[in-house]
């Protein structure tokens, strides 16, 4: 076992010697993560965002959702300035640069500002990206997106101060579980040390993500538990449960608030596969997945029209809540 932080990265050193060279000569860059963003894709985003507007760059981020509003658990990341809403989002990019996205789509609104973008440099960590930009920045291996957002910032030659750090530090932590995943690598860790080092406060950063909410989540938790199915009839074994617009409304919780549901449900021993099913503010059905490794849930999310990473993946369905159990259970 190798301690080396670059123990694996199958991106070629040629690409890395173009993105630098790309971002080196903008004056103004345009960056964006994926819908519905988790500190991943946001953290990694306003991460290199302040390290390059620290360089007299302009710098415009953003995410394409029609009701555009940073989830409350990520208000504390720091580089929020460097939000603009979609409609403010520059339209034919001269570069433009995407995190923790793999594929258009999950750009939402944005795909079309990402279709015009003279260059786009694609920096992920999904083994399901499709190589969408005109330079892709894809390490499957990669704990998180921010492990690749760091080495760019590295190879730009900036410096990777405590706010900067924090936000990718939110990210390698939220990808990692706690550095609980299989993702959990020493190149991971080493990582985190360097991180460490700028002095950020990794005691505030894991409160924020994952230990407070507000009181109804408490209400909303205990009805998604309350109505939760073990089927360990199913294929590898499955327990499931949702959550409906209704239980939300009743505590006035915001959909990004439970988030967090599935961490409960997944801890389940007769189950490898864990799905809760959250219907957001339009409606439609958020499913999320998590396998303990006996299924690729990435497949099973595909064929189902979304995707994500072997071990936590999920998509959108628009049917009811038995039709879409009866689909995936069908996968399984
Ligand atoms: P979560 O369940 O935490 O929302 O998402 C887990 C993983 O699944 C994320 O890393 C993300 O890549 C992927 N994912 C979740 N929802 C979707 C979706 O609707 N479409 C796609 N393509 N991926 C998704
Ligand atoms: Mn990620």
């Amino acid at each position: 076992m190798t301690s080396d932080p670059r123990e694996s990265d199958p991106v070629p050193e040629r690409d890395w010697d173009r993105a630098v060279e790309l971002v080196s000569a903008a004056d103004e860059v345009a960056l964006a993560c994926h819908i519905s963003p988790d500190a991943d894709a946001l953290g990694s985003m306003l991460a290199v965002g302040m390290a390059l507007r620290a360089e007299g760059k302009r710098v415009t981020a953003s995410f394409g959702e029609r009701r555009f509003r940073v989830p409350r658990l990520l208000r504390f990341l720091p580089g929020q300035e460097l939000l603009v809403e979609p409609a403010a989002y520059p339209a034919v990019p001269k570069l433009m640069m995407t995190f923790d996205v793999p594929v258009a789509d999950r750009l939402g609104t944005l795909a079309a500002n990402a279709g015009k973008a003279r260059e786009l440099v694609v920096v992920d960590h999904h083994a399901s990206n499709t190589g969408f930009g005109t330079l892709n920045l894809v390490d499957p291996e990669a704990a998180a997106t921010a492990v690749l957002a760091e080495e760019l910032l590295v190879r730009l030659g900036l410096p990777i101060g405590r706010q900067v750090a924090t936000c990718l530090y939110a990210g390698l932590v939220t990808d990692t579980g706690s550095f609980r995943h299989s993702s959990t690598t020493p190149r991971a860790h080493a990582m985190a040390a360097r991180l460490l080092a700028t002095g950020l406060n990794p005691e505030k950063i894991a409160r924020e993500l994952w230990d407070r909410s507000p009181f109804g989540y408490l209400r909303v938790l205990g009805a998604a538990l309350d109505r939760a199915v073990l089927e360990p009839s199913t294929g590898p074994g499955l327990v499931w449960t949702f959550v409906t617009r209704q239980d939300r409304a009743a505590q006035d919780l915001p959909y990004d608030e439970v988030e967090g549901i599935i961490d409960v449900v997944r801890r389940t021993d007769e189950a490898d596969v864990a799905v809760i099913l959250k219907e957001d503010d339009d409606g439609a059905w958020q499913v999320s997945t998590r396998s303990k490794g006996a299924v690729d849930v990435a497949r099973v999310c595909a064929t189902l029209g979304g995707g994500g990473h072997a071990r936590a993946a999920g998509f959108t369905s628009h049917l009811p809540v038995e039709q879409t159990m009866e689909s995936l259970r069908a996968l399984l």
